[in-house]
Formats: structure tokens, sequence, C-alpha cells
């Protein structure tokens, strides 16, 4: 979802206001009440006026508050749906967007659909009526496990074994929920802890959240790589995993998953690797020879990997893989009962019914790929990425963040960061904006190894940084909002004007 919109709506916010206001309040409650009845008044008047942009479509096409009465035509209702995506697609087909649309070629697009098509009606949770699909997820799974270092010598790789989810967070979520369950069974460990850099997921935090175990947060390092002897300290006899990625969200640099997967094995601890971003592209840039550390299940220590078929997979949104070392913590995740007068009842994934047709579109595009699809689209995607990181590194007033392959953060210590972002925005770029420390990635895709892209990056990115070097007390736009953000003393209003944010997306 769009944060960078929220928090451009922080700005309408006096800073130095609420920072003294919220000064007094500490030592005195009956202003926090205040204060926040403030805030959330004037975070009601902002939705309301960020309403217009999050809702485009008001005014121009049918909108449906209760059912219509009579059917609307199957014809006027695709017409709708063609029109409203012409409106959209234009973006991340000519490669102004980071992430999101990892494959994208209309060929590909098509047969995914085919595949969807054919599959429809299937759902596996009726594993009787549709065994096609069971074999579809068999598959997914056993191939990904073969790509992350399944079977391979000495790591007794035969007993790696996983799920189909729908996607990287559930796939968290799952492996995390099935090391809580396991250590309180094993261990009898109540008040279950984990530790992770500070840069995984936040679908960590969001599972932590979900099953009660404590997350503990460690800084990486100057490198943005997690930092193994701060985690080390973090250990306790609660600890349940340790967490690296693989590579990371935010800077896209592979943790020290060696040196982390070790320390886990050595305590008898979990270790999960989030290869959500990197699972289905690391094992293609080691074979091409790129610098790729170590990360899989050829690491002893590592006891569970997360990988995103619908990601670098190019699979349709909706599927992931998470996959462990042995059967005995995947029935950590299952979930089944014997009492329910309803029949014995199980499920893999934290769903009931599951869209079987999602499965068979994932299988369709892994088989059609193969490993020449997938090694040839990792070598465009590094060939792209490259020009990028050569372009930014010619920027003399920008640096890119840690040493990345495909994902690239770049910073100022000159420039105000989200002002040449603003600029990258008007001439058409959709890039992420980050924080702690205040940077902008770029996460390239197949989309960005069409010809003329990268150059395009570039040559815009160099005029953004010219641009601001030239205009630096220039207003609007995002950058006032991250200033903001970074020093905003109530967190709490920030995470309320996402609730708002979240609810404005709800109104019809
Ligand atoms: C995308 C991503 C996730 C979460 O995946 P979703 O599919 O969005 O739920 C987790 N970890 C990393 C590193 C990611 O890039």
């Amino acid at each position: 979802m769009d944060i960078n919109t929220v928090e451009q709506q922080l700005q309408r916010f006096n800073p130095r206001m609420v920072a003294a206001a919220l000064r007094v309040i500490k030592s005195i409650p009956y202003f926090k009440k205040k204060i926040k009845a403030m805030i959330l008044k004037e975070s009601a008047s902002i939705m309301g006026e960020l309403e217009g942009s999050l809702k485009p479509y008001r005014g121009v096409f049918p909108a449906y508050a209760a059912l219509p009465e009579k059917g609307v035509s199957r014809a006027e209702v695709l017409s709708i749906m063609r029109r409203i995506k012409s409106r959209e697609e234009a973006k991340w087909k000519n490669g102004f967007v980071s992430g999101a649309v990892y494959h994208g070629d209309a060929g590909h697009i098509d047969f995914l659909n085919q595949a969807y098509a054919i599959n429809s009606q299937s759902n596996p949770l009726h594993s009787d009526v549709w065994p096609s699909i069971a074999k579809y997820e068999a598959e997914i799974v056993s191939m990904t496990a073969a790509m992350l270092g399944a079977g391979s010598a000495g790591t007794g790789g035969d007993g790696i074994c996983g799920t189909v989810t729908s996607g990287g967070t559930e796939s968290i979520l799952l492996a995390m929920k099935a090391y809580r369950d396991r250590a309180r069974e094993e261990r009898g460990i109540r008040r279950p802890e984990m530790i992770a850099p500070s840069t995984a997921h936040a679908a960590f935090d969001k599972a932590s959240q979900y099953f009660n175990i404590r997350m503990i947060r460690i800084p990486v390092d100057g490198n943005s790589r997690s930092d193994v002897a701060a985690m080390r300290k973090a250990v306790t006899r609660r600890t349940v995993v340790i967490v690296g990625s693989a590579p990371s969200f935010p800077h896209g640099m592979v943790d020290t998953i060696g040196e982390l997967s070790e320390l886990a094995r050595r305590k008898g601890i979990g270790f999960h690797t989030d290869a959500c971003l990197g699972g289905f592209i690391l094992p293609w840039l080691e074979r091409l020879g790129y610098d790729v550390p170590a990360f899989d299940f050829r690491l002893p220590g590592v006891t569970s990997i997360s990988a995103d078929t619908h990601k670098y997979g190019y699979a349709a949104k909706g599927t992931s893989v998470v996959l462990y070392r042995d059967p005995e913590l995947r029935h950590y995740q299952f979930y089944k009962t014997s009492e329910w007068p309803g029949g014995l009842y199980f499920s893999p994934t934290f769903a009931g019914s599951r869209p079987g047709a999602l499965s068979a579109a994932c299988w369709a595009s892994m088989v059609s790929l193969g490993e020449r699809g997938y090694l040839d689209a990792a070598e465009k995607i590094m060939r792209a990425a490259e020009k990028i990181k050569k372009g930014i590194e010619k920027i003399q007033e920008l640096h890119i963040l840690g040493d990345p392959l495909w994902v690239i953060a770049f910073g100022s210590e000159k420039l105000d960061i989200y002002r040449v972002m603003d600029f990258m925005t008007r001439k058409g770029w959709s890039l992420n904006g980050l924080h702690r420390p205040s940077c902008v990635h770029i996460c390239v895709t197949l989309r960005h190894a069409l010809p003329g892209v990268a150059e395009r990056f570039i040559k815009d990115l160099k005029a953004a940084v010219a641009h601001v070097k030239k205009n630096p007390g220039e207003k609007g736009g995002m950058a006032p909002v991250y200033g903001m953000a970074a020093t905003f003393p109530d967190r709490t209003a920030v995470t309320d004007m996402l609730d708002a944010y979240l609810d404005t997306l709800y109104k019809v």
C-alpha cells in the first residue's frame, strides 16, 4: 500500500508545534486526550482530501454500493474493466515501476491466464475432486526445494519439504507459527522470542503480533547486512528462531546467513532465510558466476526458507512457497482437528478453501520457463541492474547503500533524497521511498531490461539531481513529509493515519 501518500499528508501538522505540545503532554495526561482528538480531527480532514486521489474512478465509472437490482450485462462488465485496466497498465508495462510486476511480457501473461482459466473451479481443499492441484503443488514445492539446496550432499536434503501459500507474508507467518508451536511443545517455551535484523520484512512484525512472539530487532551493520555479534548477544533461552534475508527488501543485501544459521544450529534454534525476494534469482546468479553469499539449505543451520513464486518465479500474484528442513517441523504448520461434527478437518495453510487455479498457473510458469528461462531472466535483470548501479555511481551527489545485486537503494549526503524522488515521480517513475536511513530504491525487474529503460532511468536521475541542486528550497511533494515522518514524535498519530488510509480504501 502507498505509505508515501499517507506520509505526504503528515506535513500538514506543524512539527514544532506537535513536538512542543507533546512535551507538555508527557506530564499532563489531560492534554494528551485533547491533542489526540485534534490529530484525529485533522487526519479526518486530510483523509477527506486524500480520498480524491485514492478513488479516481468515482463519477467516471458506475459504482455499486449495493447489488444492482438487475444484473449488468457481461459485455458491459468486461468493458468497464478493460477501460480501467488500460488506464493503469502503461506505467508498469513501460518499466517505470520499482518491483510490482516482475515479468509482464504479454505472451507470458496470456499463457498464465489460460492456465488459470482451465483450472478456475478447482479447490485443493477437496483433494479427492482435484488431485491435479495436489500434483501441481507438490511439484512446485519440490522444484523450489531442488533449486534451494535440497538433496545437496551432506545436508540430509531428502527430508526437505514445504507447502504452497498465498504469498510471502503467509509463508513467513506460517514458519514463525511453526517455530512457536514447536518450541512450546518440545522445549516448554511459553514466552517465545525471535531475533531479526532491522531490515527483515514487516511480515515478521506481523507474525510477532499475531502469534505473540516477542520481536527483537537488531540494527544492521554499515554495509546493510545483519550484525552477527549483536544478534548473538540477543539470544536467550526463549529464542525460538533467528531470521535473515536473502536479500532484504529495503537495501537488497544478503544477510550474513552462513554465520547466523551456524549460531542457530549450535544453540538448537530454528533459522529462517527469507528468500521471498531472492529465492528465484540468487540460485541462477550463482550459476552465472555472480558472487552470491550462501543462504539456502546447503547451510546445515538453515531450517526453513520462504521464496516467492509470485515475484521472480513470474507466477500471477497469490502464490509463494515455504520450505522446511524436515517434515516434523512442517507438522507444526499444519492444522488438523478430529472433533468437529463437520468431519475430520485439516488444512496445510491458514485458508480453508483455496484457489487451485493460482497454483496451476504457478506450476505453468515454472515448467514453461525451466532453468533456461530463469537463467535468461536473471541475466537480463542483472545487466539492467548493472547499468543502473554504474550510472548511480557516476553521480557524485549519490551513494548506493551496501553492495547490492539488483535491488538498489541510494541516498545522498548533500541533497534531500526525497526531493530527488519527487522529481523522478514527476517524470513518471514509481520508486520506493525508504527511511532509517533516508534513501530510495529501485527493485529491478524484467520490465527494466527492456531496451532503453535503464538509460532513461539514469538520464532522469541525473536531471533530478541537477534540479534539486539548483532548487534546494523547493516546496511541496514528499520531501517535507519524510523529514517530518523521521522526527514525528507521536508514533501513534502515524499509525492512526494508516488506519484512516485503510478505512478510505474501503469506501465505495
Ligand atoms: C515481498 C517480500 C515479502 C512479503 O511478500 P508478500 O508476497 O508481499 O506477502 C517478504 N520478504 C521480502 C524480502 C520481500 O521482498
